[in-house]
């Protein structure tokens, strides 16, 4: 048994992809590249981030027409509320069902830093508005070490049902790196009655550095063996790689024989990990 391939104990596994807007004209080359390398796997949808309070809207609606017309693919854009009116979202709306887009990640985004204002809507308020709009496929965000704004665990698990009873199909998780929380949360929103799956976000790491930064302020929990991993190997981005493929691997084939058969990748508009990783799952090109 401890030959046979990851993909042979296991059935179909559906796999997307997460980019984000490039900045600069070489961005935009890397970014490209990431996702011919990426479409032939078939990814059940791609999205593309959109920054609240950037502004920069327009730009994550033109790489999303631009990777319909090039792959084919279905292309969700992330939408947030804290940044808009209800009209105005009514009108966005509008605006991408008109233009063929019929998938949206839904989200609340954050206030600007410093900002002490009380946002008006939440993520569940804008799937309601997108489900008065239209029949979109809604897509939204779940929290499996808690949303660091939320009161509490159970506050922010019933949050994840509002979301889901007001029209979305799938939660997206943050990124994590202890696995039984994933198990545990999961476990959870089954016998709260969330009936929607509960895909697993997978960040493979390669700059942990700037790991460490993001992860305190999004709540999620680092755990020392990763540390001592990465431990002096700051200037070293060749083992980094090599070490943050081999951790998420792991990750994903505990998590498969947990039977998660759905995964997504924030690839950072890089292929090379997520490609491999999903090599190892049995999602191989499809010709
Ligand atoms: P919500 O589900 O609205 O929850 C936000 C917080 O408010 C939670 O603590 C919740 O418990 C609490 N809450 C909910 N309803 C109420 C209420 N009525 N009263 C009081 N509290 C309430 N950000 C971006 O800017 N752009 C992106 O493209 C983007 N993509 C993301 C993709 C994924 C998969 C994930 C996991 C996150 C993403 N984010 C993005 C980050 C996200 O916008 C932030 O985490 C944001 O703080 C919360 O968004 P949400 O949709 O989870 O909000």
């Amino acid at each position: 048994a401890i030959n046979r391939n990851l993909h042979d104990v296991q059935g179909k596994v559906n796999v997307s992809f997460e980019f984000f807007p490039p900045r600069t004209a070489q961005m935009e080359q890397t970014l490209w590249q990431s996702i011919e390398r990426l479409a032939p796997l078939a990814p059940s949808f791609v999205s593309v981030t959109y920054g609240a309070n950037s502004g920069e809207r327009d730009r994550t609606h033109d790489i999303i027409k631009s990777i319909k017309q090039r792959t084919g693919l279905i292309a969700a854009p992330h939408l947030t509320c804290v940044d808009a009116s209800k009209q105005q979202l009514i009108d966005i709306a509008r605006d991408y069902w008109d233009n063929g887009i019929r998938h949206i990640v839904a989200l609340r985004g954050d206030l600007p830093p410093g900002s002490t204002a009380v946002p008006e809507l939440y993520a569940a308020d804008l799937v309601e508005i997108l489900r008065s709009v239209a029949d979109f496929d809604i897509s939204v965000a779940a929290y499996p070490e808690v949303h660091p704004q939320a009161p509490n665990a159970q506050f922010d698990l019933l949050n994840l049902k509002r979301k889901v009873e007001a029209g979305a199909s799938r939660a997206i998780t943050q990124f994590f790196f202890d696995i039984e929380k994933f198990l545990r949360y999961r476990d959870r929103c089954a016998a709260i009655g969330i009936d929607v799956d509960i895909i697993p976000g997978i960040l493979p790491v390669t700059n942990f550095q700037q790991l460490q930064k993001f992860a305190g302020l999004t709540n999620v929990a680092i755990p020392d063996w990763m540390s001592k991993a990465y431990q002096g190997l700051d200037n070293d981005p060749t083992t980094r790689n090599l070490v943050g493929a081999n951790i998420a691997m792991e990750m994903v084939k505990v998590l498969s024989r947990e039977g998660v058969d759905q995964f997504h990748f924030y690839t950072l508009n890089r292929s090379e990990l997520s490609y491999a990783i999903c090599h190892l799952l049995g999602v191989r090109p499809v010709l």
